[in-house]
């Protein structure tokens, strides 16, 4: 099992360019405060090129150690689609990674399953590395719904990744009632949920590959509440909203799960 942990800042639709940049040299700067664990920072789109910049990630491979990620993206590679970004643009201006799937995408923008898989698999033949969102909402957790609800999105999703995509992909467990709402997942509800995802992506390739994905817990992960979520077994990093915005707890965050190696 060779799992690094990877914590990841997801900016949302906030900052300026001059904030962006600030705070990505910030991360930059201080990133081996966190050198066991993979950073990823994810500006909105019209500031990749300028973190990318700041992070020295601008030709692919940072020397800051810091990884560029996208927030969304198309699923065509180029065309007629006004106000998209496609996957080998992204790749163009220094990005790893792509986040898919966000439940705002889902919700605000309707995003489908299929609409996920089609993104992922572009990003993945385009030579990026989704971060897949899955979670349910609290009324689905209060129905009893979860596991059915995570186990649709994560085989919708992911349906027709091969072995070797998987691998290159992270998948997000983000509870939508604890995305921006101050109310964290226990532990052991967090843990209950990433074993379900392991298991089913031991069923879509293999049990050895499925120990090799990265699983990351999202939802008011906070500096004070991430070492008792590194705890757990199958919780490989975080997907981190608001306290991405301060390089102080985004660095905190990122030295707990350092401190829980695989
Ligand atoms: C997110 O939007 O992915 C997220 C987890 O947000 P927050 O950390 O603010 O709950």
């Amino acid at each position: 099992m060779d799992r690094r942990k990877i914590v990841a800042g997801n900016w949302k639709m906030n900052l300026d360019r001059a904030k962006a940049r600030e705070l990505a040299a910030a991360v930059a700067a201080r990133a081996g405060e966190a050198a066991a664990t993979e950073l990823v920072l994810c500006p909105p789109a019209p500031y990749l090129d300028t973190v990318a910049t700041a992070l020295g990630s601008a030709g692919g491979s940072s020397p800051s150690g810091v990884a560029l990620g996208a927030q969304n993206m198309h699923d065509k590679a180029s065309g007629a689609f006004t106000g998209e970004v496609a996957a080998p643009m992204l790749l163009d201006v220094g990005c790893r990674y792509v986040i898919l799937g966000h439940s705002e995408r889902r919700t605000l923008f309707g995003e489908t399953d299929k609409i996920v898989n089609a993104k992922a698999k572009a990003a993945l033949a385009a030579g990026l590395m989704p971060i897949v969102c899955v979670g349910e909402t609290l009324e689905e957790r209060e129905g009893g719904r979860t596991e059915a609800v995570v186990t649709t999105q994560v085989n919708g999703s992911l349906a027709g990744l091969t072995a070797s995509d998987l691998e290159k992909t992270v998948v997000a467990y983000e509870p939508v009632w604890a995305i921006g709402t101050g109310k964290v997942a226990t532990p052991q509800q967090a843990q209950d949920v990433h074993a379900l995802i392991r298991a089913l992506l031991g069923k879509l390739a293999s049990p050895t590959l499925a120990a090799r994905v990265r699983i990351q817990y999202g939802g008011s992960v906070k500096p004070d509440n991430a070492a008792d979520l590194a705890s757990q077994p199958d919780i490989d990093g975080a997907l981190v909203g608001g306290a991405s915005l301060k390089a102080d707890d985004f660095l905190g965050i990122a030295a707990a799960f350092g401190r829980h190696p695989a």
